[in-house]
């Protein structure tokens, strides 16, 4: 329908599952590197595949934190990307920190770390050299992302990636070339003095920028087909062995983790492994990988003492592959000791709780996403906070599965997804004053036009705006009328970054004829704008139509996305049983409320406010602590609303108050206080029941509602 601008290629930059399956293999090659299980064998052997070719593990984890972390940040400077590296920084530091301590025993025990230490040498192991011989890689990737960052911010990235190339090359003629640096004098005297530093210039000084920028580049060529990835693959890992044999046969090399065609072979390696589709899928992958990479050395440790009365266990690929088993089985523990620590955090219920499941919601876009045509992708609308669900952690939730666009309401809905790390384009639906445009820009956020007033004032702040026109086909709400002369005075307004076109129906949610012509008339309105302005050849962006009903009604649209909002939370706006069957949506949200006190009523008695509701014989009732000040309609008290405890049916008596809603016990009198009462099993007919619609009553939920 419309053609791309160069905002709009949001095509890829998602999950690879070569990438996280690859971590394993890469991971396994790091413990080879550790137990030589080829040394036995044949030294040869044990030179050119563990001592070389394995060596492209390490910087494979670089090339994967250099693509997703530095990679967005290399295509937009603006402040979700930055918030990333920080965060990798801030993570990878916690983990740091957390494995000096578990190794600091063994780190005093083999003299790597002693109490007469000075400071000095102190600084030099835990910035640089670690203080276990597994640990360098943790500071590496600190230095290496401040470095590469400080490059990618003050230099084109070109200049960067040569700054890292000379870095790379002076570490390499540290490291396993030292032996040709040594022999002239001055160059000596340089690494000499660089040694008083640190032990090895493997380093995040010298090894560690080129692999993530590197890593960063493909990511900026993500959408590039490689011609003959694999024989450039075979090729270069040729050349890597070839080097590393030579030099280990022909040279004393001082170290053996750098070598001149390592870069090169990483590089095609990664290309290879993103498309990678592998036919087992090792489950967890990224958790076991960095469980080999951290715990392997105490396995080691283990085996060598464990292995001591038993010499057959000396072999070397015996202790390979015990090293193995044992680190996924220490792994295995720590997982799940770490999730029942999780387990146990999960607070109970202390009043009344939302809680959600982020598997539905996955479920749930995965089956809308066979509703759209295969061009059109999904905007997630997390507006009023997600429905009700928590626009941060739905948000981050749908990023992860590959949703790179969302919609909100208002700029500080926005905002708060910025400063919650979304990376995502996010479109503001809704009004923005002009006085804010700094802040738009500022977050690198997508805002609505729908007036020519409304769009002369922000012109008129010389700020550059990326925006969306809003057209009103039929509507009536918001949006310029579908007239070109207007349009036009707006395309050409100099400060605003025209990347989309959108409308919105209403009434698409309705198969009625009158529906549907309405509707019909909506999408040839737009169709018919869309084709007049491409005839003056002016570039709209990327165009949008359809929400959730759109989506299902109206199969056969292709724009470039749909804005689906209620049904990614997996309800219907309405109960329709029909549309259920055919969508197989499940809900993301369920409440809970305790239930916190019982008692038995007389025959003849009021029930809670009014006199609705008189007991007509003597009843058992409950008190569940939820109420419309939490999002429960009043009016839909004594309705034939029920709740759920189990098997059982609990319905709701009396008016609904602010804090708390009464429930009838009669059939399960063996209830007690303290209990956890369901009470929006089918969100629909509560919806229903309440005279509204999901949309309404989900939205309006309270904020004091506990999380979990
Ligand atoms: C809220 C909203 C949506 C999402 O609608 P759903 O019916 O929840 O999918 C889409 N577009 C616009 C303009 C909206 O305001």
């Amino acid at each position: 329908m419309a053609t791309k601008t160069k905002h709009a290629d949001h095509s890829q930059g998602n999950r690879s599952l070569g990438i996280d399956q690859f971590r394993v293999l890469a991971a396994v090659m790091v413990v080879a590197i550790h137990t030589f299980p080829f040394a036995g064998i044949s030294e040869t052997l044990n030179q050119v595949v563990t001592l070389t070719l394995f060596r492209v593990a390490v910087p494979f984890f670089f090339m994967v934190t250099g693509y997703y972390v530095l990679g967005p940040y290399s295509e937009r400077k603006n402040y979700p990307k930055s918030w990333r590296i920080y965060q990798a920084i801030l993570e990878t530091a916690k983990m740091y920190l957390f494995v000096c301590l578990l190794y600091l025993p063994l780190s005093f025990y083999t003299g790597a770390l002693s109490f007469s230490m000075p400071v000095s040498e102190l600084l030099k192991i835990f910035i640089f050299d670690g203080p276990l011989y597994h640990l360098w890689y943790f500071p590496a990737v600190i230095l290496g992302l401040i470095l590469s960052r400080y490059l990618l911010k003050k230099f084109t990235f070109s200049f960067a990636l040569v700054v890292a190339i000379l870095l790379y090359l002076i570490g390499l003629a540290g490291d396993s070339y030292y032996s040709f640096a040594a022999q002239l004098h001055g160059l000596k005297a340089f690494y000499l003095m660089l040694f008083h530093l640190f032990d090895y210039t493997r380093n995040g000084l010298f090894f560690t920028p080129l692999f993530l920028i590197l890593g960063a580049q493909l990511y900026l060529k993500r959408s590039v087909q490689f011609s003959y990835p694999v024989a450039k693959l075979v090729v270069s890992l040729l050349f890597l062995a070839v080097e590393g044999f030579l030099l280990h046969r022909f040279t004393k090399v001082r170290h053996d983790s750098m070598y001149l065609a390592l870069p090169v072979a990483s590089y095609y390696l990664f290309i290879w492994v993103k498309s990678w589709q592998p036919k087992l899928v090792f489950p967890r992958a990224k958790e076991y990988s960095l469980g080999l990479y951290i715990l392997h050395p105490l396995s080691i440790l283990l085996l060598y003492y464990g292995a001591k009365p038993f010499p057959f266990l000396k072999n070397n690929l015996v202790q390979f592959f015990l090293t193995l088993v044992i680190t996924v089985g220490l792994t295995t523990m720590a997982l799940k000791s770490l999730s029942k620590l999780n387990r146990s955090k999960i607070a109970p219920i202390q009043r009344a709780k939302k809680q959600l499941d982020f598997s539905a919601l996955h479920l749930n876009y995965q089956k809308i996403k066979q509703q759209l045509s295969n061009r059109t992708k999904l905007m997630a609308v997390v507006k009023a906070d997600a429905y009700g669900h928590g626009a941060v952690e739905i948000s981050r939730s749908l990023e992860y599965v590959g949703v790179d666009f969302f919609a909100v309401a208002t700029l500080a809905e926005a905002i708060q997804l910025r400063k919650n790390g979304i990376q995502g384009e996010v479109l503001i639906l809704g009004y923005t004053s002009p006085e804010e445009a700094g802040k738009l820009k500022q977050y690198d956020l997508i805002q609505s036009v729908f007036s020519l007033e409304y769009a002369t004032k922000l012109n008129r702040k010389k700020t550059a705006i990326r925006c969306h026109i809003k057209i009103d086909t039929g509507m009536h709400r918001l949006g310029f009328p579908p007239s070109i002369q207007e349009l036009q005075t707006v395309y050409s307004m100099k400060y605003i970054e025209w990347e989309g076109i959108y409308s919105h129906l209403g009434s698409a949610d309705s198969l009625e004829p009158v529906a549907k012509e309405r509707t019909e008339q909506q999408i040839n309105v737009f169709d018919r704008l869309l084709s007049e302005l491409a005839d003056l050849g002016i570039d709209y962006g990327i165009t949008h139509l359809q929400s959730s009903y759109g989506v299902v009604y109206y199969p056969g649209l292709s724009y470039d996305y749909a804005r689906v909002g209620i049904f990614l939370y997996g309800v219907l706006s309405q109960s329709d049983p029909q549309l259920q069957e055919k969508l197989q949506l499940k809900p993301v949200l369920s409440i809970k409320a305790l239930l916190v006190s019982t008692r038995v009523v007389a025959s003849g008695q009021y029930i809670g406010y009014g006199l609705a509701v008189k007991a007509t014989r003597e009843m058992r009732i409950g008190t569940v602590a939820i109420g419309y000040a939490d999002g429960i309609p009043r009016n839909i008290s004594n309705t034939g609303y029920v709740l759920r405890y189990k098997d059982f049916e609990l319905p709701q008596i009396g008016n609904v108050c602010m804090d708390m809603l009464l429930v009838d016990l009669t059939k399960i009198d063996d209830l007690s206080f303290g209990e956890e009462i369901e009470v929006m099993e089918h969100c629909e007919l509560v919806a229903e029941k309440g005279k509204t619609i999901t949309n309404e009553l989900l939205s309006r939920l309270g904020t004091r509602l506990e999380r979990g």
